[in-house]
């Protein structure tokens, strides 16, 4: 009998509406013809034409896509979802560049800015002419943000900043960056407040992070501020304390939620379509039993995974998702996309290996969707939390 892809399997389609369908469809195509012939090289060479890049995606209307006004599409969440499911069936990194732009960094202004930062910096950012970054981990503080150094202090009406960030997504590339430090401020836990820092203020450098075997077609950087003088307006005036960031990371983990699925996705098929043409033993591997098993198992997760995001997707849109509800399907989505992504390698035995297929390019950069915009073990926490209403995290 005829295959079915996943979507017909589970029916996915049914569960959305036709603009999404032809949004989705949109980036798919983008991602097919301008990125899959271009990608192993890019992760290979650990260079990604990052500005070329941005001003594409800037015109497929793919930054800071959720956000309305000040040159923003102003799609729904789950539209923006599908995006990143999509961009990140090419790769990790790709999605990676457009979360950071649209959800941290452009998210940040749109959310936490004065009337002028937004003026600024929106309209360019949206049409990928200007790249930001968001500086929240430090070397010693990742998981526990409340710990940082980086700190801003008055000087006159100034402020002069300090201090060292470190695994920031575009640093070296940006032409802003959202940077969370401590104040002396005292009307909220800490003082911590943002700071919108363009990177042509003397003081600031943003060496790269070299030697990354995930995520190599995106840039990781360090930020190192040795005393960059800002004015007082370069404050984002409506965040006061971590849950300013914490805020904004709330809205790129809503996109690595559907992102997950879209790595598991493409390795699966990669994995379906190998099996079928893979002769062992004089017939096709997709003819054992033990190879239905594991693709039967992985396109259950896929489709469960898919369901997931989709329903989150609609909660934002109503405007009823929580925290606790990311955790559910960042923890869920991104362990079991690395768990497939590691299983159809089995599949495509040696050359599995390679970048001629895309699933170890794949499953390595699920290592840092594991780590970053919180961590397995934080989303285990966060849900513990909800489900006992003790906190476990120290
Ligand atoms: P740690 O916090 O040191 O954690 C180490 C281990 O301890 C983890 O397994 C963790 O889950 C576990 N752990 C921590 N606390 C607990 C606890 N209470 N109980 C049990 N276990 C615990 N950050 C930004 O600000 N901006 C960016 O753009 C950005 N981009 C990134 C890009 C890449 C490629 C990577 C890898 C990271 C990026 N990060 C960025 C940083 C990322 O958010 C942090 O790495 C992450 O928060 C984890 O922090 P850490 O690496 O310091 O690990």
């Amino acid at each position: 009998s005829r295959p079915q892809t996943l979507g017909q399997l589970f029916a996915l389609d049914s569960l959305l509406e036709p603009e999404e369908i032809a949004i989705r469809d949109t980036v798919r195509k983008f991602g097919e013809e301008r990125l899959r012939p271009r990608i192993a090289e890019w992760f290979e060479d650990a260079q990604l034409p990052a500005r070329e890049l941005a001003k594409e995606l800037g015109e497929l209307g793919a930054l800071g896509m959720h956000l309305d006004g000040y040159g923003c599409p102003g799609m729904s969440a789950t539209a923006y979802g599908l995006a990143c499911l999509e961009l990140e069936a090419v790769d990790s990194g790709i999605r990676s560049l457009v979360s950071v732009q649209g959800s941290l960094a452009m998210f940040s202004i749109h959310h936490w800015g004065s009337e002028e930062q937004k003026q600024e910096w929106l309209p360019r950012m949206a049409a990928g002419e200007a790249i930001g970054c968001f500086g929240l981990t430090e070397p010693d503080f990742g998981s526990n943000p409340a710990g940082m150094r980086t700190n801003a202090k008055r000087d006159g009406d100034d402020w002069v900043l300090n201090g060292t960030k470190m695994w920031i997504t575009n640093g070296s590339i940006a032409d802003v960056a959202v940077v969370w430090a401590q104040t002396d401020l005292d009307d909220s836990p800490r003082g911590i407040r943002g700071f919108v820092v363009p990177t042509d203020t003397p003081g600031f450098s943003a060496p790269e992070i070299t030697k990354k075997l995930s995520l190599r077609a995106s840039v990781t950087s360090e930020l190192v501020f040795d005393d960059v003088r800002l004015p007082a307006s370069a404050m984002l005036p409506e965040a006061a304390g971590l849950r300013g960031p914490l805020t904004s990371l709330g809205e790129a983990r809503f996109g690595i939620i559907f992102g997950a699925m879209g790595a598991a996705r493409d390795c699966l098929e990669v994995a379906v379509d190998y099996a079928q043409s893979r002769h062992v033993f004089d017939k096709p591997l997709a003819g054992y039993q033990l190879t239905q098993a594991k693709l039967a198992d992985m396109a259950l997760e896929v489709g469960k995974g898919h369901m997931l995001a989709y329903h989150l997707g609609r909660l934002k849109d109503r405007g009823e998702i929580t925290p606790e509800r990311v955790s559910l399907g960042k923890l869920n989505n991104v362990r079991e996309a690395i768990a497939i992504a590691r299983e159809c390698r089995t599949i495509l035995g040696a050359n599995g290996i390679t970048l001629e297929y895309p699933v170890i390019r794949h499953a390595n950069n699920l290592e840092s969707v594991l780590t970053y915009e919180g961590t397995s073990e934080v989303h285990q926490l966060t849900i513990g939390k909800a489900l006992t209403g003790e906190g476990a995290f120290r």
